[in-house]
């Protein structure tokens, strides 16, 4: 996120390598998610703020496009359904649809 006017980079070498079978592959780093382009610090303040105003304004103050901050908000959802084992469920009651 830029301070005030002045624009704010910050960058990263991830150590990686080659491999015939199995591609290029990166190793994983405490700050962020794999593909992300984020910290998670940088996606934590993305979450606060969309709970104030809406994805577009968001991506605005950031100076990212909104699919960015979409694919931010659905990672910890897609993360979730994936680890979710719903093998034992037989039974499924809704109340409100809406
Ligand atoms: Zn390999």
């Amino acid at each position: 996120m830029d301070f005030f006017q002045h624009a704010a980079y910050l960058t990263a070498r991830v150590p990686r390598c080659k491999c015939e079978q199995h591609g290029v592959q990166t190793v994983d780093v405490p700050w962020g998610w794999k593909g992300s382009g984020f910290t998670l610090r940088f996606e934590a303040l993305i979450m606060v703020l969309v709970g104030a105003m809406p994805v577009n304004a968001v991506a605005r103050l950031v100076g990212e496009h909104d699919t960015r901050i979409w694919r931010v908000l659905k990672h910890p959802v897609e993360a979730a359904w994936a680890k979710l084992d719903c093998s034992k469920v037989e039974t499924i009651c809704v109340d409100e649809k809406s």
